[in-house]
């Protein structure tokens, strides 16, 4: 009991079992991707609450499609069963793979990364979801830092079809390849990059926002611009795209990029920041720039 697998995952094996660390917004959507895959989740979180928000997402997010009449009940409750809710490490013995979603705060990822890291299997890839710390530093608190990575899914997960792999200072090649296969058997689509702040898709998104956010100081109406971006193709406005990402994790971003690119100054007027500093964070929690019910 308790002893862990001295198993070790072969190249080109298949992901088998990919625990997720954080029951969270991003926890529960990771979970119920791999479960509807095939792979069973040993889902952790710190409390029974947590672990119940992380439960709570993916039955959700399999009962709509019932309802629906587009997935059978029996398809649905074998994904659901795939998913083991757990408080303890124990239940990583058997993990090949390691996903990391807790709090964006880096003193706790590199607890929990050593934690996971002692946890899993021998030669498990353990990868963090972090949006915005460097992978070459989360690595450090790790003894095979060749095997760690970032896999950074974008919310909602279950619509989000692009997925970043990012290769830190000390990440090994084959680390690399098991990560790309590892998306790619999720059914999405991985791009590879280099650790740097941003990763990919927020150094061509902040620049978006910061001038959006510009562009409402100056007076610019807010239905016209809405309106207008979907108009030209986007699938929605620059509001409403900035309240699914979430306002809080929205200006911590402008923040990081702001420190990071000289030419990614912070807004001149953070209206991003200035809502969150009136509790207004979104979808996540109703009141963003729309009303979310
Ligand atoms: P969240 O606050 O919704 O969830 C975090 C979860 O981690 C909570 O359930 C909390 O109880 C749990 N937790 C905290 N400490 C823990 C520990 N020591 N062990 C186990 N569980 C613990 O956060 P989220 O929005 O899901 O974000 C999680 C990560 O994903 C962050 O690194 C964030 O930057 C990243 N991310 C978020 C988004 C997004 O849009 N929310 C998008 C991409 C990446």
């Amino acid at each position: 009991l308790g002893i862990k697998s001295k198993t070790k995952k072969l190249a080109g094996e298949k992901t088998t079992e990919c625990a997720v660390i954080g029951a969270g917004i991003m926890g529960g959507g990771i979970a119920h991707t791999n479960a509807t895959k095939g792979i069973r989740v040993p889902l952790k979180d710190i409390n029974q609450a947590g672990l119940d928000l992380g439960l709570s997402t993916a039955v959700n997010l399999l009962e709509k499609p019932v309802k629906r009449g587009k997935l059978n009940f029996s398809k649905a409750a074998t994904a659901l069963n795939n998913i083991i809710p757990t408080l303890t490490n124990e239940s990583l013995k058997n993990s090949d793979m390691v996903i990391e979603a807790v709090v964006e705060d880096p003193k706790v990822k590199s607890i929990v990364l050593k934690q996971c890291e002692d946890a899993a299997m021998d030669n498990a890839i353990i990868a963090s979801n972090t949006s915005t710390i460097s992978i070459t530093q989360l690595a450090k608190s790790l003894t095979r830092p060749e095997n760690f990575i970032g896999i950074h899914f974008f919310n909602p997960v279950n619509k989000m079809p692009l997925v970043e792999v990012i290769r830190g200072k000390q990440t090994s090649e084959e680390t690399v390849k098991r990560a790309v296969a590892y998306v790619q058997q999720i059914g999405k689509t991985p791009i590879v990059i280099n650790d740097c702040a941003g990763f990919f898709v927020n150094r061509i998104l902040t620049p978006y926002m910061r001038a959006y956010s510009n562009l409402l100081a100056k007076g610019a109406d807010f239905v016209f611009v809405e309106k207008t971006m979907k108009k030209y193709g986007m699938p929605m406005g620059p509001a409403e795209l900035i309240d699914v990402v979430g306002l809080d994790t929205s200006a911590h971003v402008l923040e990081l990029m702001s420190q990071n690119y000289s030419h990614m100054p912070l807004p001149e007027n953070n209206i991003v920041q200035a809502l969150v500093e009136n509790s207004l964070l979104g979808q996540k929690n109703g009141e963003g720039f729309y009303t979310w019910s």
